[in-house]
């Protein structure tokens, strides 16, 4: 088994990686608590995966596997982006940011909210050796929430690959088949083996 620190201290992202990453020959570590957590004020999804993943590799001296993802919406030049996790401020949760993006889309046809999911995935190596790939989806910005499973936007994104149905309405297995994560993460593995 091949060791990697996993360098995100978002539990919802790390219970994900580790779906992913299910039957893998790699052991997800959890990244250790007594490491401060990392500013991320890159400007783009691959300087702050390097930030995260540099601190914990640094940390650890193990190989350590960064995840950062933007919702990049077309009608709005791009935004949030990178500034995704902080749309409606600072320390925003996953509920407020989804409430401003449903009212700065408001009145706008499905056809109109266009969006994608992109994730950087980027593995570190303690001999400075870099590994980066990404993985995006396309879909669209629902109309209104639909509770169920997931989190941060999965209730207001439906992938345009799919049947209608958000990301919070599928099975785990349904999302990463299709998810900007779960293309990063297998993609990774598959240049792992590689
Ligand atoms: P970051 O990668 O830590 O900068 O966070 C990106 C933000 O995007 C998270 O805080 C979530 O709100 C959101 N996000 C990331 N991945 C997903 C996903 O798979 N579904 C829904 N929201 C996500």
């Amino acid at each position: 088994m091949m060791q990697i620190v996993c360098a995100s201290a978002n539990p919802d992202k790390v219970a994900e990686i580790q779906a992913i990453w299910a039957g893998s020959a790699i052991e997800l570590l959890p990244r250790p608590i007594t490491v401060p957590a990392v500013v991320e004020d890159h400007t783009t999804l691959i300087g702050n995966a390097r930030l995260k993943a540099r601190a914990i590799c640094d940390a650890t001296g193990l190989p350590s596997v960064a995840d950062d993802t933007g919702l990049f919406v077309d009608t709005l030049d791009g935004a949030p982006g990178v500034d995704t996790a902080y749309f409606a401020g600072q320390h925003a949760s996953y509920a407020e940011n989804r409430a401003k993006m449903l009212h700065l889309l408001s009145g706008l046809p499905l056809h109109e909210r266009t969006a994608t999911f992109r994730t950087v995935a980027l593995l570190v190596s303690p001999d400075g050796h870099e590994l980066a790939v990404s993985g995006q989806c396309r879909g669209f910005i629902a109309l209104t929430e639909v509770a169920g499973i997931g989190f941060g936007y999965d209730p207001i994104f439906i992938p345009a690959e799919a049947d209608g149905r958000t990301f919070s309405q599928m099975t785990e297995h349904e999302k990463h088949e299709l998810s900007h994560r779960g293309r990063a993460f297998r993609a990774l593995l598959t240049a792992l083996s590689g």
